[in-house]
């Protein structure tokens, strides 16, 4: 589903971030990626996107064995890439609901499809809406206009869920939460977790992938990734931290 390669990655001065980052994420795959601050993990979700701040200094990234570094962002994100930002941005003024149905359309238009219907689009957003327990004074409000940690990071599943991405990149999307948003948002990712779609989570803490157990985990560091392994690697990694890890020479 998604093939990274040798992926380097440079800021607009060439200073470099992405070293070298190799990872094959197939349909149905839940992969975690973990490592100390500053690794590059949120780097490597932006370079993904597009983001203009960094630009690719060599390997590749493919979506379904399609090229996808010379598409624009919102090519990659109607080609079915999906980000969840660390920092959910708040877009006063940008009303919710009409944001959602907004980015479903010019999906939408993408694949050849007509606007949604009012009926087709109240369902799926109610569906949404349920399965993330968020109320309609959200959806009524600017996109994150206001909203706190926990429902900024709610609103970005129901995101994923109105737009059905075939990957979905969540960045720290547990971070900040209590309890029950804990919870709910993992509820939300289970719920999307399908034979279809492949799904990257970065987190530092375990009890995320208690509640959504990767078939993989990663760990990051200095720009790559200088272990992999299964569910089991985030006891050891909670246990002995990044230290004892070899292989980041820069
Ligand atoms: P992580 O998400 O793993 O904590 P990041 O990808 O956010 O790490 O950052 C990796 C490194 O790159 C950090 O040292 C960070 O300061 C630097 N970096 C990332 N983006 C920028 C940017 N736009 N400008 C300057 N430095 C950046
Ligand atoms: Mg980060």
């Amino acid at each position: 589903m998604l093939s990274i390669k040798n992926l380097h990655a440079a800021l607009e001065d060439n200073t470099p971030i992405l070293r070298g980052v190799n990872l094959e994420v197939k349909p149905g795959e839940v992969h975690a990626i973990m490592g100390p601050n500053g690794a590059g993990k949120s780097t490597l979700s932006k370079v993904i996107s597009g983001h203009p701040a960094y630009h690719v200094t060599s390997g590749e990234v493919l979506l379904q064995n399609k090229n996808i570094l010379d598409l624009d962002i919102a090519e990659r994100a109607n080609a079915g890439i999906f980000i969840s930002m660390q920092y959910p941005i708040e877009i006063p003024g940008v009303n919710n609901i009409e944001f959602l149905r907004m980015a479903l359309d010019s999906k939408r238009a993408f694949q050849g499809l007509e606007k949604i219907s009012d009926s087709e689009f109240q369902k799926i957003l109610s569906q949404a809406r349920d399965l993330l327990e968020m109320d309609n004074r959200y959806l009524e409000r600017g996109v994150n206009e206001g909203f706190s940690g926990g429902e900024k990071k709610r609103n970005e599943i129901l995101q994923m869920a109105i737009l059905q991405p075939k990957i979905a990149f969540l960045d720290e999307t547990d971070s900040g939460l209590d309890i029950d948003a804990l919870r709910i948002v993992s509820k939300g990712i289970n719920a999307l977790r399908n034979a279809e779609r492949g799904i990257i989570l970065v987190t530092h803490y375990k009890r995320l992938l208690d509640y959504v157990k990767p078939d993989y985990i990663h760990v990051l560091r200095k720009g790559k990734i200088v272990l992999s392994g299964n569910s089991e690697l985030a006891e050891e990694l909670e246990a002995k931290g990044y230290d004892w890890i070899p292989g980041d020479e820069a």
